[in-house]
């Protein structure tokens, strides 16, 4: 495994992932090329591209930041500690996690390694680095069609709603927008299962959830 430190010394040129999607090309396509991806540098050190999955006609879009470490090796999105948050969370309100398409911003794993051990800390993608894997969400919205995108987290909201976006303001309402009919955003479960108090955990975890219904009843 090559040294994170090493990557961000040498010299990447960025380009955009848009350089890469054939115009008309399919879902499978495009996860096929999304798969050899360079257009940035996080390639470098993650094991493989976490492209979204989930039924081409799914009418809800969840898009979150990045994959995280068991991500990265299962060539998954959402699931590991997070990703069983938003699949409990699913359940609680009867969806069916297999009718939803879920995503993220940057397709690869960012990390840097812990001071001590062999464990991989996350590390936030930067502005060059989402507006370089940007062209694979758009690619995915344009073909999925949502009416409705989920924002996991203020990395996908900022994206999709702009960088003056906060999810501490804003979380669950309803937003009009080009992109998709609505557009509703919440923090990321990763954020939650971090939460040391168990009340204060259980609790917003359980507004997470309240955001995730009530966005839903704009698709029912
Ligand atoms: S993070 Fe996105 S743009 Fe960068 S190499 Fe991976 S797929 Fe390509």
């Amino acid at each position: 495994m090559p040294d994170p430190g090493q990557s961000r010394n040498r010299r990447t040129a960025f380009q955009s992932a848009a350089d890469l999607i054939p115009p008309g090309a399919s879902l499978d396509e495009l996860r096929k090329i999304a798969s050899g991806c360079k257009a940035c540098p996080l390639w470098r050190n993650a094991t493989q591209t976490v492209f979204g999955e989930g039924p081409e006609n799914a009418t809800t879009m969840f898009v979150g930041e990045q994959p995280g470490d068991q991500e990265d090796s299962a060539g998954r999105p959402f699931v590991g500690p997070a990703g069983r948050i938003l699949d409990d969370a699913l359940q609680d309100l009867g969806i069916d996690r297999s009718k939803v398409y879920v995503t993220n911003t940057v397709k690869h794993f960012k990390w840097v390694p812990a001071t001590t051990g062999k464990r991989r800390i996350h590390e936030k993608p930067n502005a060059r680095e989402i507006a370089a894997c940007r062209p694979w969400l758009d690619a995915e919205i344009e073909r999925i069609k949502p009416k409705l995108i989920i924002c996991l987290g203020a990395t996908a909201a900022q994206a999709l709603l702009g960088k003056n976006f906060k999810v501490t303001k804003q979380r669950g309402k309803p937003i009009k927008s080009d992109i998709a009919p609505n557009i509703v955003a919440t923090v990321h479960p990763s954020s939650l299962y971090k939460i040391p108090d168990p009340d204060e955990r259980h609790e917003a975890i359980r507004q997470f959830v309240a955001d995730i219904k009530k966005a839903m009843r704009l698709v029912k």
